[in-house]
């Protein structure tokens, strides 16, 4: 029998769906995947509803509704001053998944260098792979995830097409400093690169921060694509709606890949995504809040149980080594052992490496319920106290 593609057959089932499968198994409290417990903004559910029953659910335009394309452009100037042209530099996606897989897809040739830091989200590789680039990994430094000049300049060529930036970063839950951002602007500047900047996290960052977009920053407005998710801005991860904010230049080539790998989104959810844009600051500044509340308390849950904690500024993630638990074994092995035998599931940190892993520290989603966060920290301490 003739065989797969052979670099996704190399790939195994990606280790958010194991153990959210796993938790199921065994009833353990999921912290693993990244998804929200609670049912999300009602007003925003109740405008899809409304647009489901209401309005077409034929193809919308390929680019995306014009109602979301202006929601977008109005939010990149509210949020960060950005002068976007919604008809020529916006487009929607089915979810940031694929917007990301279509800028990859759309911008790599063959024999293209793409720099990425590590940890690193799942889905980047296997893209960049089956596109033929070929992969320059930055190993991000703990517990600041911290990097240099020197790393940069070992990873940047003349070769380098783009580079993948996380920000706020999954699993690490950093948020990249003003100065960091220069000094990767500086390199993809003088590398005559792009930048693919998945900033899905934008609004959950923590402790009066600021998310600054890599695209504001000078030289940088025609060299970044900026991706966000509704699915993390309205606490509705099974949405799928994405979106790409790009110089026309950029966005042509992107939007050759996205005709041909979903063409278009569903209505609904874009009017309702459009509609939810729009709700007054409060809204994004309390989502932040909460979120930074259930970190204190799953961050003080987990340290009490004898973990260190890692410093979280953001995303719904946050970090623990376990090795003060005196667990023999890895960080899978600590992980399997957390969701079938404590009925807690969390993610090994190491799935976020492609090079020699960090495998002492597994990551806890904490955009859960108060009681679960309680019950989870409950059954921590009960087995490492
Ligand atoms: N990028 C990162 C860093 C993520 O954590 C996620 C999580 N879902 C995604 C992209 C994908 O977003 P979406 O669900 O909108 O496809
Ligand atoms: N982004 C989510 C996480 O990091 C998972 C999304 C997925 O399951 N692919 O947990």
């Amino acid at each position: 029998m003739k065989t797969g593609n052979a670099i996704l057959s190399g790939y195994g089932t990606t280790v958010f769906e194991v153990f959210s499968r796993l938790a199921v198994e065994y009833g353990a409290i999921n912290l693993g995947q990244g998804f929200p417990d609670d049912r999300g903004p009602a007003d925003v559910l109740d405008a899809a509803a409304r647009a489901l029953l209401e309005d077409s659910n034929q193809y919308p335009p390929m680019m995306g509704l014009a109602a979301l394309r202006q929601a977008l452009a109005d939010h990149a100037h509210r949020f960060y001053g950005l002068e976007v042209d919604w008809q020529r530099e916006v487009m929607v996606t089915s979810g940031a998944t694929e917007a990301l897989t279509a800028c990859l897809l759309g911008l790599i040739e063959a024999g293209d260098e793409v720099v990425l830091f590590e940890p690193l989200y799942d889905s980047y590789l296997p893209i960049i792979r089956l596109a033929g680039g070929v992969p320059r990994l930055v190993s991000l430094r703990p517990p600041d995830w911290s990097f240099s000049r020197a790393d940069l300049a070992a990873a940047f060529s003349s070769r380098t097409k783009l580079v993948v930036l996380n920000d706020p970063l999954n699993p690490a839950a950093k948020v990249f400093s003003a100065e960091e951002l220069a000094l990767i602007a500086e390199f993809v500047d003088g590398a005559d690169a792009y930048a693919v900047c998945d900033e899905v996290y934008e609004h959950l960052v923590f402790d009066g921060r600021r998310h600054i977009p890599l695209i504001t920053l000078p030289g940088m407005r025609e060299r970044c694509l900026k991706i966000g998710s509704a699915g993390k801005t309205f606490s509705l991860t099974g949405w799928k709606v994405g979106y790409v904010t790009a110089a026309p230049a950029l966005l042509q080539p992107v939007a050759k890949a996205h005709q041909y790998l979903t063409f278009t989104t569903p209505p609904n959810l874009q009017t309702a995504v459009a509609y939810g844009l729009g709700k007054d600051d409060g809204y994004f500044t309390g989502l932040a809040a909460d979120l930074e509340a259930k970190r204190d308390r799953l961050a003080r849950g987990i340290a009490a149980a004898g973990l260190t904690v890692l410093p979280s500024a953001g995303s719904y993630f946050v970090i623990a080594d376990f090795r003060p638990t005196g667990f023999v074994g890895n960080d899978e092995a600590f992980c399997r052992h957390l969701t079938t035998e404590i009925g807690v599931a969390a993610i090994p940190v190491s799935a976020f490496y492609a090079g020699p892993p960090l495998d002492h520290c597994i990551r806890f989603c904490f955009c859960k319920s108060d009681a679960l966060l309680d019950a989870a920290a409950d059954r921590l301490a009960g087995a490492f106290r």
